[in-house]
């Protein structure tokens, strides 16, 4: 056997965390070795976020056929050609794809081992018959999705985020079990692209996000044919005919049953632990993730998780950030706390729906109830109107001295907007900040500060306040 590899950095996982952590040290030459044994790029490249993205944009291009007639343009039925979307999804993960290679990475001066990696006692990692003693290990090992235990399920050929998206075939109609972001996102793509769908979930679509804005997203992707069933608990899963699917429910009301031709298992994800031989290098773990301190450190101080073994917020931003901390103390040395007060979400529905910061709840919870809330509708701004994109809210959440709490968007455009109320949560701005810039008309961020600048002029809530207001902005 070959004498152990004695890195400073050891990464596990070469997705969205781990590739983030191995260049910076890599360009200071810094020792790096990085061990994966599936696909570099990980879930977000390759099953997540670039091809659900990929297929969310496809439905759009066919969506906006459909809805062509109401700016007076007639371009005929749209015709889907699910090959031809399988095709340009794969195109997309290919052109990212060099990004995130062995090759690139190899070239920085990374070490990387395509190999399952496993601790074997609290300093040493196998990376397949590799033996390695970092001086500091990285976990970024990612989630999978969670299959419940639904009696039946493991008879039929059920979909997850992994196999989805290898479809040449529309299916004719998808049930969607489980109604989160990722349930939502598909349910809506794959009805753009011809497929009914139906969602059954077991609580609330969208549950995590503020109802007022989840309901708006929710009213628009039935309107667009997805039913979408709340409160309803798959109690098992069977083959009907040849090919076919069906699932049967219980409510309060009863029991029942819907067939389909497919069905999409998610329900949420499972932190990536098994078989990492945490028990042997003193990490503590449960079904959620590593448990870490907000300096992302384990029970093994030399052991480090990130991203979505991490057990927090499970998304490709968040894992990025992780990594800069964890830079930030191997390489630096310099002391670094997560804050999970300042992570933005969105998901990618249309409309979108995106937050950042404390949610209403939270903000009254947290300000013993001292906190004002300012809304501004999409339906009162210009550009919103040209784009017949009118549906929609922006809603601000904001402390007794006016500083941002949180912030939630449902409209269109809202994952790019709460990009600059993620600044101002996490420099801890004012209402004041946001009043004195100037956002270029017509566009759609006008709804944020309209929102804001409400705070100060109350009177502007009145509709009849608001019209002479954008008289005045466009004749005065
Ligand atoms: C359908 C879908 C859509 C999504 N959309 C979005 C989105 O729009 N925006 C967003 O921010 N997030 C999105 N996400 C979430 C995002 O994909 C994850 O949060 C992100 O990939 C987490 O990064 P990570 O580095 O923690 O894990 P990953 O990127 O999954 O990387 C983990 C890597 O570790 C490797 N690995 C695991 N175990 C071992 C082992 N024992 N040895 C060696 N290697 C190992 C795996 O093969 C994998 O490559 C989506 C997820 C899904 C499923």
């Amino acid at each position: 056997m070959n004498s152990p590899l004695t890195p400073d950095i050891c990464i596990i996982g070469g997705g969205s965390g781990g590739l983030s952590v191995a260049a910076p040290p890599a360009a200071f030459g810094v020792d790096v070795v990085l061990v994966e044994k599936g696909k570099m790029g990980g879930d977000c490249l390759n099953y997540g976020c670039v091809p659900s993205k990929a297929m969310i944009a496809a439905g759009k291009h066919a969506h906006a056929i459909a809805e062509a007639p109401s700016f007076g343009v007639t371009a005929g039925e749209a015709k889907v050609n699910f090959g031809k979307v399988h095709d340009h999804i794969h195109s997309v993960i290919s052109a990212i794809a060099p990004n995130d290679s062995v090759e690139r990475f190899r070239a920085m001066g990374v070490n990387v081992i395509e190999a399952e990696a496993r601790f074997v006692d609290k300093t040493t990692l196998m990376a397949g018959d590799t033996e390695i003693r970092a001086r500091r290990y990285v976990v970024a090992t990612g989630s999978s999705a969670f299959v419940p235990p639904i009696p039946g399920l493991d008879t039929v050929d059920y979909l997850t985020n992994e196999t989805l998206f290898e479809r040449t075939r529309a299916p004719k109609h998808l049930i969607i079990i489980g109604g989160g972001p990722i349930g939502m996102e598909m349910a809506q793509a794959h009805r753009r692209l011809g497929a009914d769908v139906t969602v059954i979930e077991a609580a609330k679509a969208l549950g995590k996000d503020d109802p007022e804005l989840a309901a708006i997203v929710l009213e628009n992707i039935r309107a667009e044919g997805v039913t979408i069933l709340e409160g309803f608990k798959v109690t098992s899963v069977s083959k009907r005919g040849k090919t076919g699917v069906r699932i049967a429910y219980e409510t309060e009301a009863g029991e029942g049953a819907v067939d389909g031709s497919d069905v999409l298992v998610a329900v949420g994800r499972l932190a990536n632990v098994e078989g990492l031989g945490l028990d042997a290098a003193g990490v503590e773990h449960d079904r959620r993730g590593i448990k870490v301190g907000a300096n992302l450190r384990s029970s093994n101080k030399r052991i480090y998780a990130i991203g979505d073994v991490a057990g927090g917020l499970q998304f490709t931003h968040v894992a990025g950030y992780h990594a800069g901390l964890v830079v930030q103390q191997i390489l630096f040395r310099v002391p670094a706390r997560e804050n999970r007060d300042i992570i933005p979400w969105a998901t990618y529905t249309d409309p979108e729906l995106a937050h950042v910061g404390l949610s209403e709840e939270e903000a009254a919870k947290r300000h013993g109830g001292r906190i004002s809330i300012l809304r501004w509708p999409y339906a009162e701004n210009d550009r919103a109107q040209t784009e017949r994109k009118t549906r929609g809210l922006i809603k601000l959440v904001v402390d007794r001295k006016a500083r941002i709490l949180g912030v939630s968007i449902a409209g269109a455009g809202a994952g790019e907007m709460i990009n600059m109320w993620a600044l101002a949560v996490t420099n801890a701005m004012t209402l004041k900040d946001v009043r004195g810039y100037v956002p270029p008309y017509p566009t759609m961020a006008e709804i944020g500060k309209r929102a804001a600048v409400s705070y100060y002029t109350p009177m502007t809530r009145k509709p009849y306040v608001r019209w002479i207001v954008r008289f005045l902005r466009r004749f005065g």
